[in-house]
């Protein structure tokens, strides 16, 4: 039986060597090659604890499901691919607000989505 402080360590790994969100299905599936006796009730319960701390997290996602980041790799943009599911932050994204938004509103934080297909895997729709 694992140790509750081992699980953790294990699902910050997963998120951490991750390059997109995940959802906690995914990181169920890669946090039990180190702890195979790991469940998804575990895997959300750790995942509260670390948001709650700080260290991780979640993304509301239109047409999709929530999913996990740590907090330091978290970007503003990203791009659902409507085939396979999987969500890409877009880093190089322009952080620019127009001067519209400046004078109008007291803008305190940018959540955006971009649809479409990956090329990687699923090419032009
Ligand atoms: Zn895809």
């Amino acid at each position: 039986m694992a140790y509750s402080t081992d699980q953790k360590i294990a699902i910050q790994k997963v998120l951490a060597e991750s390059k997109e969100p995940l959802k906690p299905t995914d990181i169920l599936k890669a946090a039990r090659l180190s702890i195979p006796t790991l469940g998804i009730a575990t895997v959300y319960r750790h995942l509260q604890g670390l948001q709650k701390e700080g260290r991780v997290e979640g993304i509301e996602v239109p047409q999709s499901s929530p999913r996990y980041i740590l907090s330091n790799d978290r970007c503003s943009s990203y791009f659902l691919c409507t085939q396979c599911d999987r969500l890409f932050p877009l880093r190089e994204e322009s952080q620019e607000i127009n001067s519209v938004m400046m004078t109008q509103y007291d803008v305190s934080s940018y959540q955006g989505f971009y649809y479409g297909a990956c090329k990687e895997k699923c090419g032009p729709i």
